[in-house]
């Protein structure tokens, strides 16, 4: 069982002006190398979405995955990557989506998913929302059901859960 008590801020580390001036970069390495906190981490993210017949878990490239490979087999479901233009081998669905300058893609593979899946969308932190929003579109472009969607921490301020309108997003860590 996760422990209520796990005091997974502290193992947040906060690095200031990477990857460039004026970004505060939430750093969850030092959660993800704690073993006892990675595994509660992973059964608290679990916890909502049990019983909710969660098919497929899907993950955003790369820091995603620490999370949702783990996620996937804590549910008993399979796990979908959801990657950067041009490194998924087969036929793809794309979705484009705005960074601090220009512009950024992310692919599913187009078989991945099907119409009867439920399924839940994994990040690890939720910052404008931009990028969950993206994967969200690509889900809904495969025609599965978003049945959920989760992030390790989710920065407040940023506005994400306003650019998620009618998700049921959970977070773990609200900064
Ligand atoms: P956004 O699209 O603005 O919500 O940004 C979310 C994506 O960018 C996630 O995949 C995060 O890994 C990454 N990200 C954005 N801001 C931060 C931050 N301050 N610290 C760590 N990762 C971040």
């Amino acid at each position: 069982m996760a422990t209520e008590s796990t005091d997974y801020r502290s193992l947040i580390r906060d690095i200031p002006d990477f990857p460039q001036a004026g970004i505060m970069f939430r750093d969850i390495t030092p959660l993800l190398g704690d073993a006892e906190a990675y595994r509660a981490s992973i059964q608290a993210l679990a916890e909502p979405f049990r019983g909710a017949g969660i098919d497929q878990v899907a993950a955003i490239e790369a820091r995603g995955y620490m999370l949702g490979c783990p996620l996937a087999v804590e549910l008993g479901a399979g796990f979908v990557p959801i990657r950067k233009l041009g490194k998924l081998p087969f036929e793809t669905f794309q979705a484009e989506y705005s960074l601090e300058y220009g512009e950024a893609v992310i692919e599913i593979h187009r078989d991945a998913l099907l119409a009867h899946h439920r399924v839940l969308l994994i990040d690890d932190v939720l910052a404008t929302g931009g990028t969950m929003a993206a994967a969200i579109n690509l889900i809904e472009q495969s025609g599965a059901t978003i049945a959920g969607v989760a992030v390790l921490v989710e920065l407040g301020a940023l506005g994400g859960r306003e650019a998620l309108v009618g998700q049921d997003l959970f977070s773990l860590i609200t900064l």
